[in-house]
């Protein structure tokens, strides 16, 4: 078996056998398959796909390629949720609280953004003190003490995903379906939990720019879940404007201990919501999604979840007092503020405010880049809403002297017309116990 022999067939349109995907995989993590060469496999895959077979054998040999987190001593339900990535999605950290709160524990590995989506690990490391390189039982007592442990992902676990994603970043291959698809799903199949929920993005700001790419990125995930005996549920959510108020680290962090203390944005409640109450589904807690939801704003209202946010992040040693006080310890030196240029309905455009956020050194351009948790940018007005000449729209927040040129990039990040055409926010739920 060779490198060359393998391509080939794949360029023939042939499908390949188990050993051969192993062969990749495995030759690519000891470096006998070079950069180069794993860099065309990836791009025969973006344009030809894989098959059914081929996407369930690539992603059992990312599994593989690490240790797989069996969780045995960890008792009752364990729930993981993975967000294809969107620009201001702080989900996760307003999911886990909640269905923490109600016995399901939360088990997950999570990623750094790059380029205009922004990453969970990223988020929570404006919390000083924070980390996500835990060992796997640092990983099962946080989890068994505080109900929720979020790890990132290692040279231990799936590491064939970590050097892909890297690999796919430069090569222009990362916004392949079967690649998302093996991408995530290796990082929920290597721990094992009682349910899974994905939460995959549709808009100018995901990675699936149409609803039916969506679907299609969907039930691949779904049919990798059955080869494993996963119930996976999906929903497909709107990205076409921003997730929320809040773009940038510790102003999403901030966000979402808002929304756990109720007084957060309604869209991001809401899909939070929604994404925890299947979860308690899933989990045979509740029958009825209405009823699922009026028990998780119970938990909102009497701010209990909020200080479970709280206690996790304690818990893996980050400075929770800089998000609570957060006036006192995330000022930035420049507050550039853009207002409305005519009166009618506001347009948001997420990828470009993505990167906008980016640029006002809130994300990374390239891996090595630093990350400034004050950056970001603050929504006063939602896409949709009716806006009048002069209104103040959004604020950006920067320590880089570059006032005109962020003037430039904010003006591309909305339109005002005269016609309002409501989006959707949830676009569809497919699920064991609930659909929309
Ligand atoms: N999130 C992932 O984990 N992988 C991808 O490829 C895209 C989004």
């Amino acid at each position: 078996m060779s490198f060359i022999s393998i391509i080939e067939k794949k360029k023939n349109k042939i499908e390949l056998s188990e050993e051969e995907i192993n062969f990749l995989i495995e030759g690519f993590l000891s470096s006998s398959i070079k950069d180069y060469q794993m860099s065309s496999f990836l791009m025969v895959v973006y344009f030809l796909g894989l098959t059914d077979k081929e996407l369930f054998y690539f992603t059992k040999a990312m599994v593989n390629s690490g240790s797989v987190y069996k969780l045995k001593d960890i008792i009752g339900p364990i729930a993981d949720k993975h967000s294809t990535g969107g620009v201001g999605d702080k989900t996760s950290l307003i999911y886990g609280p909640l269905v923490a709160k109600f016995g399901v524990k939360v088990a997950k590995i999570s990623g750094r953004g790059l380029g205009k989506t922004g990453g969970t690990i990223d988020k929570l490391e404006s919390c000083t003190g924070w980390t996500s390189e835990l060992t796997e039982s640092e990983f099962i007592n946080n989890i068994n003490n505080v109900g929720i442990s979020i790890i990132g992902q290692s040279n231990e676990i799936v590491p064939a995903d970590k050097l892909l994603y890297a690999l796919r970043d430069v090569c222009g291959s990362v916004n392949s379906i079967p690649l998302i698809a093996s991408s995530i799903m290796s990082k929920k199949l290597a721990i094992r939990t009682t349910s899974i929920v994905l939460d995959v993005k549709v808009g100018k700001g995901a990675f699936m720019e149409n609803i039916e790419d969506a679907l299609i990125l969907a039930n691949k995930m779904i049919i990798i879940g059955k080869h494993y005996n996963r119930d996976v549920s999906v929903m497909l959510t709107n990205m076409d404007y921003p997730l929320g108020n809040a773009i940038g680290n510790a102003l999403e962090v901030k966000e979402a201990w808002d929304t756990l203390n109720g007084n957060g944005p309604k869209d991001l409640e809401e899909i939070s919501i929604l994404a925890a109450a299947i979860t308690l589904l899933d989990n045979n807690i509740f029958d009825d999604i209405e009823v699922a939801k009026l028990n998780l704003r119970k938990v909102i209202n009497d701010k209990s979840a909020a200080y479970l946010l709280k206690d996790f992040v304690e818990n893996q040693n980050g400075d929770f007092n800089k998000i609570i006080n957060f006036d006192q310890y995330f000022k930035t030196k420049f507050e550039i503020e853009i207002r409305a240029n005519d009166d009618g309905y506001l347009v948001y455009e997420s990828d470009k405010f993505g990167y906008l956020s980016m640029n006002l050194g809130a994300g990374r351009k390239t891996k090595k880049d630093i990350i400034d948790y004050s950056a970001g940018i603050k929504l006063h007005k939602s896409s949709g809403e009716f806006v009048k000449n002069g209104d103040l729209l959004f604020t950006m927040y920067t320590n880089i002297n570059n006032v005109h040129q962020f003037n430039k990039m904010a003006a591309s990040c909305f339109k005002i017309v005269k016609q309002n055409n409501n989006e959707k926010l949830v676009l569809k739920v497919i699920s064991k116990h609930y659909n929309l």
